[in-house]
């Protein structure tokens, strides 16, 4: 284990299974339908890589750019710095993906972003589902886990742009944000 992480909370193998309930699940979803999968970078690039290589049904991918928080551990301002194109939206089905879900601002800005650039439907999918710090009313269709109310890492989750390569979530010592916040 990382020296600066105190507690895994998730290793690979419950990773794994959990991404493998909600791949079965999409592929019940959208079994006949033409869909595309549009991942929030940089956190959810680890997700969608495991999970649309779980999806045995045809999905087109895309991405976005969106960062919420910059170097510390509360939200910003929601910067879009990446958007597909207008023909990667419009009209299309899309299932918009991201690592975790907090005040579920993120999200919610997307999701009407998206709409307001012609997607036909957007539902959204998450890794981590955060229930206790939501601002906005915003629910996930689909999700892997539920977490408590703290600051984690890993699997594409970043704290100041690192972390993001541990194969495990996991929190941080206390220490490791030392003055930042
Ligand atoms: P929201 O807009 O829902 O408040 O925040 C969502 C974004 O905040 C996520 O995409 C993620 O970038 C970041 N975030 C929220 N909670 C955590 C956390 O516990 N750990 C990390 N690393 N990022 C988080
Ligand atoms: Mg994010
Ligand atoms: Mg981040």
């Amino acid at each position: 284990m990382h020296d600066d992480i105190e507690t895994v909370l998730f290793d690979e193998r419950e990773i794994l299974s959990g991404i493998d309930r909600v791949a079965a699940e999409l592929t019940a979803t959208y079994r006949g339908a033409d869909f595309t999968v549009v991942g929030v970078l940089k956190g959810s690039c680890i997700f969608v890589s495991d999970l649309v290589r779980r999806i045995p049904i045809p999905l087109e991918l895309a991405f976005l750019a969106a960062s919420s928080y910059r170097d510390g551990t509360t939200s910003g301002e929601l910067d879009l710095n990446f958007f597909p194109s207008e023909n990667e939206i419009a009209g299309r089905r899309l299932l918009l993906v991201d690592d975790i879900l907090d005040t579920g601002r993120t999200m919610s800005s997307l999701r009407a972003e998206l709409m307001s650039r012609g997607a036909a439907e957007v539902r959204t999918c998450v890794f981590l589902d955060k229930p206790a710090r939501r601002a906005v009313e915003l629910n996930a269709d689909f999700r892997c886990f539920e977490v408590d109310d703290l600051f984690v890492v890993g699997y594409g989750l970043d704290y100041a742009g690192r972390y993001r390569n541990l194969p495990y979530v996991g929190a941080l010592k206390p220490e490791v944000y030392g003055a930042s916040v």
